[in-house]
């Protein structure tokens, strides 16, 4: 029984022997239900676009007469559900591949200003769609070791975030700058922000402030907890700040030097 626990009075190293043992059965119980939930979350993620799979082809095999058009309305449906679900997969398989101890970061000298501009430029089509404007502010150029395809990922989920939780119009704009050891990459978008309620959340698997919305956005409510992770492994942290209606703002911190793995 993971609750158990151990009451050992009297004897200073047996007593604590009995808390170290108390304290590691709270940490595995703590680990088990955190793995409990992470697969009722997975199972529940994923059987969504399941059952909107079987509810799309069921109904089109009791359809006698259905016209071509119909037909074809049914199977785009079933197209972007399936989709869906591949996207949901590919990031899960990607969160636990960061999640192995054993994963080495690919560390390679970057100037980080041209790592943003590269990926500035694939992005804008997805912001010219929406006209919304994207810009980098860069005041120096900056040279630091970092797994390029990784920081790569977990930048592009946080900038594409602004761009789709922004309206029709509206701006992203990506500053980069150095602080003390750290080097700062600020991503600020005048979007729908989000609220103080749902903030010490966001970084959580699977959550998403609006989940109806999430869908019509196509999120996963995984890709910031990726970027998470990627920047923890790299030794760097990940802060935001949110206005409602106002806009959102996130500032990630890479060390200059990293310790481990340089
Ligand atoms: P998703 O795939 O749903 O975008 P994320 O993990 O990237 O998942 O983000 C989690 C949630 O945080 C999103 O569903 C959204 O509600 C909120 N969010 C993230 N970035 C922004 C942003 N720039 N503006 C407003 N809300 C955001």
């Amino acid at each position: 029984n993971l609750e158990q626990k151990v009451e050992i009075t009297g004897n200073d190293e047996l007593s604590n022997l009995g808390t170290a043992f108390n304290l590691m059965t709270t940490k595995l119980a703590l680990v088990e239900q955190q793995r409990k939930d992470f697969v009722a979350n997975v199972s529940h993620e994923l059987k969504t676009p399941l059952s909107a799979i079987k509810l799309l082809s069921e109904s089109l095999l009791h359809q006698d007469q259905a016209d071509v058009s119909t037909y074809r309305e049914f199977l785009k449906d079933i197209d972007s559900e399936v989709d869906r679900l591949n996207k949901i997969i590919e990031n899960l398989l990607r969160l636990v591949d960061l999640g192995k101890n054993s994963l080495e970061l690919d560390y390679q000298v970057t100037y980080v200003n041209y790592l943003i501009e590269n990926l500035i430029r694939s992005l804008k089509p997805l912001a010219d769609k929406k006209s919304i404007s994207i810009s980098f502010i860069e005041n120096e150029k900056i040279q630091i070791k970092l797994d390029q395809i990784k920081i790569q990922q977990a930048l592009t989920n946080i900038i594409s975030n602004g761009i789709k939780y922004t309206p029709e119009g509206g701006k992203v704009l990506v500053s980069l700058y150095s602080e003390y050891e750290d080097i700062v990459i600020k991503i600020e978008d005048n979007g729908i922000g989000i609220p103080k309620e749902s903030l010490p959340h966001i970084f959580e698997r699977f959550y998403r402030v609006d989940k109806a919305r999430a869908r019509s956005t196509g999120g996963t409510g995984l890709g910031l907890s990726i970027s998470q992770q990627i920047i923890g492994l790299h030794q760097g942290s990940i802060h935001v700040e949110s206005e409602l209606g106002k806009g959102t703002v996130f500032y990630i911190r890479l060390p200059k030097s990293v310790v481990r793995g340089s």
